[in-house]
């Protein structure tokens, strides 16, 4: 199976920031019930992974880096092809 860390955005008290809160170009909401967005956390599947920052842009290049570390294909699927092959 392959492993996801889809991102997340969240309210400073840990609360989930829905894709339904817009924000303006300067970040204010525009959401009443919004606070802002104090931080954007990424989780990866594999359970070994997570990282919690304020910086959109960093924490989704840290999750693309982090899940290109993860094998591509199944470890089941790569026995497979090994002993195909010999
Ligand atoms: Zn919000
Ligand atoms: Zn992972």
């Amino acid at each position: 199976m392959a492993y996801r860390a889809p991102l997340t955005n969240h309210h400073a008290d840990g609360s989930p920031c829905p894709a339904e809160h817009k924000h303006t170009s300067s970040c204010k909401p525009l959401h009443p019930d919004c606070p802002g967005r104090a931080y954007t956390q990424a989780i990866c599947t594999c359970g070994g992974w997570e990282m919690k920052q304020s910086g959109k842009g960093y924490v989704n290049e840290s999750r693309r880096r982090h899940l290109a570390s993860h094998p591509k294909e199944p470890k089941v699927l790569r026995d497979l092809l090994r002993l195909d092959g010999s």
